[in-house]
């Protein structure tokens, strides 16, 4: 097949990059992906993706997208190591003002790994595409563009400086940061920033699988329960007889040093559920910390004028509350929109700026339901920093209502679902007949009676 355009760099093999550079080759005579990492032959942290050794979910949308990108991802996945996980049948999930949500089958499925064998499954089958080179030990020191094609100047792990150009460069570096300086060379003006202070803290443990025949779940999730108590946990498996328990805390002042401090801390979370499965087991090694200070919406979608031929994309664009696990769904997603808009490019007399135009015209809509989604519930928080979401409270109001109708009515829970697990839009909680069920929840069930019998 004779493709488009010639050659396409993209800039971090990690998910956005990976996931980018599968939507690319189909439309690029070739694909270089650049990476400062020595990019492991297996499953395996790396220091370029330090978040790596914390739990990472794959949402059922971002499974989707991966596997709609590169044919055969789900399955290799799978065989690799990653747990089926129902949703949500087999997952504890645990609200402080609900419960447990009912372990109701909403049909969909996800698979449960680690960061390291996700991405080192997605590394392999990009690889394995015939127009795509990864290239390790390459840092990315500059981008230019000045009115030709764009290019990339990098300094290989020999210390040698070489520059590459291309039709297109995607910035996938996580931070945006070679974008900014260029447009800083360029005298173009930088994004707007929508930045929410979340100061959230992970310590996480390696430990064996819980064994236990009392324990009904594969996956648990106990909420914080904020103002008061901003601690929450989570323990997930990530094959092979293994998973990880965190602990986050949204703007600690402390965090757990030792397995015992962390077993107390766990402790005090809403319920005792998860301390309850680890209590006996032993760490498979020591305690790993993250500390991420806020989320981050760069609105690059919002610029007059993009730098010719670059485009940035995943966390470079927006960094999201990672407790949420919606960042490696939505960098999918993104990807997704990427390869969707290259597939409209046919008669543009500039293609490569009308694929950043029609990308640009469409992430913002894409990134608004999951950001607005996270930074809601990061509001609850006293000392959440940045401006509260316009109808904060009618939010609120809503999302209690939601949760009550979740546990009543089964509609609702899958509808729920879909949406969390960013299948579906969230337009589909505002349609007539979800809204209607969840308005039947819409007072607590205490002020329901009275006002029943008044
Ligand atoms: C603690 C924590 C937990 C998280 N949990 C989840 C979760 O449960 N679910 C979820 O979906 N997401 C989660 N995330 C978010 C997720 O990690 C990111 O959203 C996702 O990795 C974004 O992909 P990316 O490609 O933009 O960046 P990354 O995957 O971070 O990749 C960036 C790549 O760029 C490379 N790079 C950087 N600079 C250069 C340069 N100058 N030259 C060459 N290469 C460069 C790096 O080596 C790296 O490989 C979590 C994040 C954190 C911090």
């Amino acid at each position: 097949m004779s493709r488009l355009h010639q050659r396409a760099i993209v800039i971090g093999a990690g998910m956005g990059g990976l996931s980018s550079a599968g939507a690319l080759s189909p439309y690029f005579e070739e694909i270089i992906v650049l990476d400062r990492d020595t990019l492991p032959s297996s499953a395996a942290s790396r220091a370029g993706t330090p978040q790596d050794r914390h739990p990472h979910g794959l949402l059922a949308g971002g499974l989707q997208a991966l596997n709609a990108l590169l044919p055969g991802f789900e399955r290799a996945l799978a065989d690799a190591g990653a747990v089926p996980i129902n949703g949500f049948r087999e997952i504890q999930f645990e609200r402080p003002d609900v419960g447990p949500l009912p372990r109701r089958d909403c049909g969909t499925t996800i698979l449960s790994a680690s960061r390291p064998l996700i991405e080192a499954v997605l590394r392999q089958r990009v690889a394995a595409l015939a127009n795509v080179t990864l290239q390790s030990d390459c840092r990315v020191t500059e981008l230019v563009a000045d009115g030709g094609r764009p290019s990339a100047r990098f300094v290989s792990g020999d210390g040698a400086v070489s520059t590459i150009e291309a039709d297109l460069v995607i910035d996938a570096s996580g931070r945006g940061a070679l974008t900014l300086a260029l447009l800083d060379k360029l005298g173009l003006p930088r994004p707007a920033e929508t930045a929410v202070g979340v100061d959230i803290s992970y310590t996480t443990a390696l430990l064996p699988w819980p064994a236990g025949e009392s324990r009904d779940w594969e996956l648990a999730a106990t909420h914080a329960d904020p103002p008061a108590l901003t601690t929450a946990a989570i323990l997930m498996p990530t094959g092979e007889g293994r998973c990880l328990v965190t602990l986050s805390e949204h703007h600690a002042s402390t965090r757990p040093q030792t397995w015992d401090e962390m077993l107390a801390a766990l402790r005090r979370v809403k319920t005792q559920t998860i301390y309850n499965a680890v209590r006996h087991l032993p760490p498979l090694e020591g305690l790993r910390h993250f500390v991420l200070d806020e989320s981050c919406w760069r609105h690059f979608e919002r610029l007059e004028r993009l730098p010719d031929g670059v485009l940035p994309i995943a966390d470079s664009l927006c960094r999201f509350n990672p407790i949420y696990g919606q960042g490696m769904t939505v960098a999918a997603l993104q990807a997704k929109l990427l390869r969707d808009s290259l597939g409209r490019l046919a008669g543009e007399a500039d293609p490569i700026a009308a694929l950043q135009r029609q990308f640009m015209t469409e992430v913002g809509p894409l990134l608004l339901a999951p950001w607005g989604m996270g930074v809601n519930a990061d509001f609850a928080y006293p000392g959440t920093r940045g401006e509260r979401p316009e109808r904060y409270d009618e939010s609120r109001q809503f999302e209690a209502a939601l949760f009550r109708a979740v546990v009543a009515d089964p509609v609702v829970q899958t509808a729920f679902s879909d949406v969390i697990q960013l299948v579906k839009p969230f337009e589909l909680l505002q349609s007539p007949d979800i809204q209607r069920r969840i308005e039947a929840h819409a007072q607590p069930p205490a002020d329901r009676i009275q006002a029943s019998a008044g």
